[in-house]
């Protein structure tokens, strides 16, 4: 027998017209290049979402048809985010950081007939645009007094474009699977591919988002969301902070400390998102600068990071000098991104501080509406004893089943799982610690060295600033750890002290074959290790020096 429940579409149009109605004056504050803030609501933020539809209609954006942006965390990206989906069309975030030629072969690939860009990235347009043919206009995010002197043919002003659109529009009662965002992969090896998500997928995440073992978002949180528009949905956060209320805090491209102090005091924030580096420096500065900060004007409570993890002395500072927990998250552009998050249990009640910190050192515990298992190289289902290690796997409600037009064929098994291509361990109560991707584990004699754990205890060296573990080839082991370090500004390790630091914390067989200093680590353009280059610079290094 079926219930009697109304069924209507999950849709992201629903969400602005919530945010609107009822949280219509939760502040949405925006900061530009140039350091000048501008102010609206979930209001204001709606009313010219509409203006956008009807402008994309004007133009002849087709249903359906991909919509790209080059644009930093602002009102007018923020706009599109749900002006173009809600009438039907797709939002493609290019992350601006790639290099040129990604991103030419992903707005190729996407097709996209216009191109949204702030009037900061000009001369990335300049090149880009005689190789993209598809491309029908390029649209500077400003008004008519600032643009950007581009050198292409179909330059369109923004604000000249929402002035023409009418006000009025009523959102399409859309099929919820109908596409809305599209993010493609870093692709740090071959092309990037396409991951595309509806509007059902959007929604549930942001319900997931919201719930209070996830992010806890509210209508009293004022989140400042340091984590770019451009990268995995902004881990979701403009919709689930739409279906709250929450205030929102784009800070643009300043994301020096000093920028992001400021916006934190001023607009009295009580989360931040982003990734651990920007913590990273943030909380240096902090240090640097104790003596004439107030921090009792900071409101912060929850500091969420993810994307890679947040060393322990990132986690142990912010309580130490601010009195915020780390909210450690993980996810991948293929998982919308949110899958786990790393909240207290029960149990943890009463927990030591120690205790804690190691809690949230683990990527956390799976969030309700998706799976997360488990398995080895055989496909069979490993046990969840914190011990043993394996490919994490997920399927669910935001976990992609294939990518865009079919790139890299059949992705989930018949059961629909994803590989995830982490390997972790999984705990008793369900935390989830990654260990390595899959093809940066380092396998010496037919056992398995976690790179990820001995990066994560070099940093912890005081005078590191950040490390980087790779597999070296090895005629006996067939590969072996190198350590290669990037030491803290001014300070000069040497080898043997920092193996001496390790050599009580790590299995004498995990010990690195070798360290070696470096200026600076390569990283990708969403700030991971790069460590396809560092394996080709240092490829036979052991040889030479072993
Ligand atoms: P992306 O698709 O660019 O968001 O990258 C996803 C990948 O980032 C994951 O597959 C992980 O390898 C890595 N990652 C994400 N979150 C974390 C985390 N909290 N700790 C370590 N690695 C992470």
């Amino acid at each position: 027998m079926l219930g009697l429940m109304q069924q209507r579409p999950l849709l992201i149009s629903t969400l602005i017209d919530y945010a609107e109605s009822w949280h219509g004056g939760r502040e949405i504050v925006s900061r530009d290049a140039e350091g000048a803030f501008h102010r609206t609501d979930w209001a204001g933020i709606a009313a010219r979402s509409k203006r956008v539809a009807n402008a994309l209609q004007a133009l002849g954006v087709g249903d359906g048809e991909r919509v790209a942006t080059l644009a930093w965390n602002g009102y007018r990206h923020l706009e599109l985010y749900f002006g173009v989906t809600g009438c039907g069309r797709v939002l493609h975030t290019v992350n601006p950081r790639l290099f040129p030629e990604q991103i030419r072969y992903i707005i190729h690939h996407a097709e996209n007939g216009f191109v949204f860009f702030d009037p900061i990235f000009a001369p990335l347009v300049d090149q880009l645009a005689p190789h993209l043919p598809l491309v029908r206009g390029w649209v500077a995010l400003c008004d008519r007094s600032a643009m950007p002197a581009v050198h292409v043919d179909t330059l369109l002003c923004f604000e000249d474009l929402l002035a023409a659109a009418s006000p009025d529009y009523e959102w399409p009662s859309l099929d919820e699977n109908t596409a809305c965002t599209l993010c493609y992969t870093s692709g740090t090896t071959g092309n990037p591919k396409g991951v595309l998500y509806s509007h059902r997928s959007m929604v549930l995440h942001a319900f997931g988002a919201c719930s209070v073992d996830s992010l806890a978002l509210s209508t009293r949180d004022s989140i400042l969301l340091v984590v770019p528009l451009f990268h995995a949905n902004a881990w979701g956060i403009p919709f689930a902070a739409a279906a709250c209320g929450a205030a929102l805090v784009l800070p643009g491209p300043k994301l020096d400390p000093e920028s992001v102090y400021l916006l934190l005091e001023q607009e009295g924030c009580t989360k931040a998102m982003g990734i651990p580096t920007i913590w990273l420096n943030f909380l240096a500065w902090i240090e640097n600068n104790l003596s004439r900060l107030d921090l009792s004007r900071l409101r912060l409570k929850h500091v969420g990071a993810g994307g890679t993890a947040p060393p322990r002395a990132t986690i142990e500072k912010f309580h130490k000098l601010l009195g915020v927990f780390l909210l450690h998250a993980w996810g991948m552009t293929e998982t919308s991104p949110i899958v786990t998050v790393c909240s207290p249990l029960a149990k943890h009640d009463g927990a030591t501080r120690e205790q804690l910190v190691e809690m949230q050192l683990k990527q956390g515990r799976q969030m309700y509406g998706v799976e997360l298992k488990l398995a080895g190289p055989d496909g069979k289902d490993l046990p969840h004893d914190g011990k043993t290690v394996g490919e994490l796997k997920v399927r669910g409600n935001w976990i992609v089943s294939g990518y865009f037009k079919g790139e890299g064929g059949q992705v989930v098994d018949k059961d629909g799982w994803f590989g995830t291509g982490d390997v972790a361990t999984i705990d008793p109560d369900g935390y989830v610690q990654l260990t390595d991707r899959l093809k940066d584990v380092i396998k010496s004699g037919g056992e398995w060295i976690s790179s990820i754990e001995i990066e994560n205890l070099a940093v912890s060296h005081p005078d590191v600033f950040e490390a980087a573990v790779i597999a070296i080839e090895h005629p006996v082991w067939q590969e072996r750890p190198l350590l290669i370090v990037q030491p803290k500004p001014g300070h000069n390790p040497d080898k043997q002290a920092i193996l001496d630091f390790l050599s009580d914390k790590i299995a004498k067989w995990w010990m690195p074959d070798d360290v070696v200093f470096v200026e600076s680590l390569p990283h990708t353009a969403t700030g991971k290790l790069l460590k396809t280059e560092l394996r080709e610079r240092f490829h036979g290094h052991l040889a030479v020096h072993g």
